[in-house]
């Protein structure tokens, strides 16, 4: 596989500095460190452990999306930019990434989410997990027992199906879906009451899902598989979770879209993005799970906070900073 340009990999390293740089200095890679293979965005994937959990992030891509002025509710595309050029990013554009999590443990390997299939949602800088990433991370997708996922946008769900047949990529894993989002999809009434751009992603839903026999609903805040328990944090979909575990007094909260890229929504944890189906509820839940996961010291997951994906979380003024964690 080819690797990733020097001139793309210093501005998706840029990107994921900035990321996480909230609290301080922006470290902005150097050309010593670009070359490195031991930096995380370079490999592709990040490891660390939660206790006895291995856990792996795996880079999907960046989707460089065009400024609009609908984007976020309550932030004008000015601001929206000053936050990008304050965390060192350029502000031509706004960089989504993609960033999907894989836990280890007793022989069983649990992903969440699935990214966006090869680039079927996000764009052409999208697809990098199953183009390079899962394979660098040595993760083999024949053996991920195991898909949770935390809601049914495209970027987290077009990996579960094949571009131009929709067959299941992953037939003989069990996924595991919240109920709430899953009856909200497939509820064949829900596709005129969607906005046009949403109407496709029901009809393939429908298309799709229901004939699926390796599918299993689960409810709010129950044991969604051993050791790993959903947390309702419905807001920005109507059935959107998030997936906690423990291990030896360590946690980790797989967060999923609970916010989109940190320097303007972690940062800015009142702007509310267009993402966000249920505005104030979002709000509601991700100040609350914050909150929470500061007191309890433990490592959140972000899909779309870049590599390495995985941070602790302080206040910083009216918003929050991320201290990534350290990876290998
Ligand atoms: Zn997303």
């Amino acid at each position: 596989m080819q690797r990733t340009s020097r001139r793309g990999f210093l501005m998706s390293a840029a990107v994921a500095g900035a990321a996480f740089g909230l609290d301080g200095p922006l470290e902005i890679v150097s050309s010593a460190k670009a070359a490195s293979d031991a930096d995380p965005l370079n490999k592709g994937f990040a490891k660390f452990k939660v206790g006895d959990w291995s856990v792996t992030t795996i880079y999907d891509g960046v989707w460089e999306k065009a400024h609009d002025p609908g984007f976020i509710k309550n932030a004008t595309v000015d601001e929206t930019k000053a936050a990008l050029s304050a965390a060192g990013l350029t502000d031509g554009f706004v960089p989504i990434t993609f960033t999907i999590t894989v836990v280890e443990r007793d022989g069983k390997t649990i992903m969440f989410d699935s990214g966006t299939g090869g680039g079927q949602a996000g764009g052409p800088k999208a697809g990098m997990l199953a183009k390079r990433n899962m394979a660098a991370a040595g993760i083999d997708p024949a053996k991920i027992s195991t898909i949770v996922v935390t809601h049914f946008h495209p970027d987290h769900i077009f990996g579960l199906m094949e571009k131009d047949t929709n067959a299941q990529t992953y037939p003989n894993a069990e996924i595991i879906v919240p109920a709430a989002e899953y009856e909200f999809w497939t509820d064949p009434g829900v596709i005129a009451k969607l906005p046009p751009g949403f109407q496709g992603l029901a009809k393939r839903i429908q298309a799709t899902m229901p004939t699926w026999k390796n599918i299993r609903r689960i409810g709010n805040d129950v044991e969604a598989t051993a050791g790993i328990r959903a947390v309702n944090t419905n807001g920005h979909t109507a059935g959107h979770t998030s997936y906690e575990l423990e291990s030896g007094g360590n946690k980790l909260i797989v967060t999923g879209d609970l916010t989109n890229i940190a320097p303007l929504f972690v940062r800015n944890p009142g702007w509310h993005a267009v993402f966000d189906q249920d505005t104030q509820k979002a709000e509601q839940v991700r100040r609350q799970l914050f909150d929470r996961a500061i007191k309890e010291d433990a490592v959140l997951t972000g899909y779309h906070w870049g590599m390495p994906g995985a941070a602790k979380i302080k206040k910083d003024g009216k918003g929050y900073a991320l201290l990534p964690v350290a990876v290998g």
